[in-house]
């Protein structure tokens, strides 16, 4: 099945995770990572049901022993969306974690020992309609493929999921995702591409190890931004050394900032320079946390002052912008109300609400 031409994220092979349907659409998925030992039920139902309602499409969790597998069991019960179970090295951990529910699984058929294992795990996933997700990752190459001794290299990466893939089609296994993570961005860009050249499963982009949010922030959208663009991937993971909560947040600002996220609201909050006299990242930093929870999919302008602000935010339905402790509020680029700062929250939103 290689070599089958660069394929965009609609012409993916459409696998399903649950009710969800992942590739061949042009919807990008959005998920995130649990960051709490899976066993503990209440702990990782709360937040999995909270990055649901912000707008996780699914979530993974870490299957370590048995009792994390066996957990998934009951945290299906008290979930809506799908729950991917991560394994490393136990095919074991695998057959009960899809026992137990798991709606996709991703572990390496070339890390679990004989291919006997292999089978027992294609068998069932088969028999449950569970995909499997390979997932390389830049620390964790294959040494047959690259022996760390130089710096890795885009191709590295897919030979590595090459060989994985390999083992799943001999099998006639075909419910596949891929993921190619670097730490390294350019790397990770190149090896995604060449992986949308190479393999026609739908791909599941992130960079790996990207650090504490700013930083990831920045890093994630510089590896991913140039390849959703191109049609390249099908779901997204901004990985955050922090609260899955704000991968999630990242992720739908992202895939909005690129048109792939419609009816979502778009903030826009002007620098600030020498002329503002009013406190404008506060009160932006309120109206987006507004807008994203009411997700209201408009667009609106937060500016420091009245002489450039509404004209250098004509393309906001709405906005406002500072003065001597007050604010004034417009429409386009006309002004339809003045408001002292400690009511300009408040008048903004009952405006918005109009809307
Ligand atoms: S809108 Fe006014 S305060 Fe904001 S950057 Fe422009 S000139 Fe400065």
């Amino acid at each position: 099945m290689y070599n089958v031409g660069m394929k965009t994220r609609t012409e993916t092979r459409g696998i399903k995770i649950g009710n969800l349907t992942l590739g061949g659409q042009s919807r990008v998925l959005i998920q995130s990572m649990c960051n709490i030992k899976t066993e503990k039920v209440d702990l990782v139902v709360e937040q999995i049901n909270e990055c649901a309602t912000l707008g996780a499409d699914y979530m993974r969790v870490s299957v370590m022993d048995e009792a994390d597998a066996k957990a998934i069991k009951e945290i299906k019960k008290q979930t809506t969306i799908p729950i991917v179970a991560d394994i490393h090295f136990d095919y074991r951990l695998a057959m009960l974690a899809m026992e137990n529910g798991a709606n996709k699984i991703r572990i390496n058929p070339g890390n679990i020992g004989p291919i006997e294992n292999v089978k027992k795990v294609v068998a069932m996933a088969k028999e449950k309609h569970v995909p499997i997700r390979i997932g390389v990752n830049s620390g964790s190459l294959d040494k047959s493929i690259h022996d760390y001794s130089t710096q890795y290299k885009a191709q590295d990466l897919v030979n590595s999921a090459k060989k994985h893939v390999n083992i799943l089609e001999s099998l006639g296994f075909y419910d596949i995702a891929i993921s190619l993570k670097g730490s390294n961005v350019r790397e990770t860009i190149e090896a995604n591409r060449l992986a949308a050249n190479t393999f026609p499963y739908p791909l599941h982009l992130g960079i790996t190890e990207a650090g504490f949010k700013d930083l990831s922030l920045i890093r994630s959208t510089a590896g991913l931004a140039p390849l959703l663009l191109e049609g390249i991937g099908d779901t997204i993971r901004i990985s955050i050394s922090g609260d899955p909560r704000d991968e999630i947040i990242a992720a739908k600002r992202l895939l909005h900032d690129l048109d792939l996220y419609p009816n979502y609201p778009t903030l826009v909050a002007c620098p600030t320079c020498g002329r503002t006299q009013v406190d404008v990242l506060k009160l932006a930093e309120k109206v987006m946390d507004y807008l994203e929870k009411v997700n209201k999919p408009i667009h609106v302008a937060v500016m420091g002052c009245v002489v450039n602000g509404p004209g250098e935010a004509k393309n906001a339905d709405i906005g406002i912008a500072g003065g001597k402790g007050e604010y004034v509020i417009f429409r386009k680029d006309k002004i339809i109300k003045k408001v002292p700062e400690e009511l300009a929250f408040e008048t903004l939103v009952s405006e918005i609400e109009k809307m």
